[in-house]
């Protein structure tokens, strides 16, 4: 849904929707439930609004999909892009304040709502903070239960040491 920036007023348009959000390729394209409110100041436009969506995310450790809900609200000022490099001062602003860009005079809700949904997840995807993760020896899935490659300790406050380990003796190698 694209909104054509003329028909935004200062007291502010709002719209209810749900947006398909594919946050990776190979993933199929989850829906957000989005609450979203625009005003127009000139040029200017203040977008705010909510994003509530789960996204199938792939466990960097163990490498399963799980459900990571979002539920995230957002403020955020867009500019044309034709100003960019018209003002000296934008560049200042732009650090101190969420600012985005709008081309041709339409503000692209659905890209927005992937933007804020993409700012959300976390950098590093685990199922469970402390997710055991795959045996590097045996390929056994250590949160279903302990293999026989390692050296018996199943005490998971000790796995992050025993990766440690497994790592250097892997430099060594
Ligand atoms: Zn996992
Ligand atoms: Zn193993």
């Amino acid at each position: 849904m694209r909104l054509n920036v003329s028909d935004i007023t200062a007291e502010g348009v709002q719209h209810e929707l749900r947006v398909p959000v594919a946050v990776s390729e190979s993933a199929g394209a989850d829906t957000a439930d989005v609450f979203i409110r625009l005003s127009r100041f000139g040029r200017r436009v203040l977008v705010e609004g909510t994003v509530k969506i789960s996204v199938s995310l792939r466990c960097s450790r163990c490498l399963r999909d799980f459900s990571y809900p979002i539920d995230t609200s957002f403020r955020e000022e867009y500019n044309p892009a034709e100003d960019i490099g018209t003002e000296s001062e934008q560049e200042l602003t732009a650090g101190e304040m969420d600012i985005g860009f709008y081309t041709d005079d339409e503000i692209d809700i659905p890209d927005i709502v992937k933007e804020q949904v993409l700012l959300s997840l976390p950098m590093k995807p685990l199922c469970i903070p402390e997710c055991m993760g795959i045996c590097a020896g045996c390929g056994r899935d250590l949160n279903e239960e302990p293999c026989e490659c390692g050296t018996g300790e199943t005490d998971p406050r000790l796995a992050p040491l025993k990766r440690i380990r497994e790592l250097i003796n892997d430099r060594k190698e």
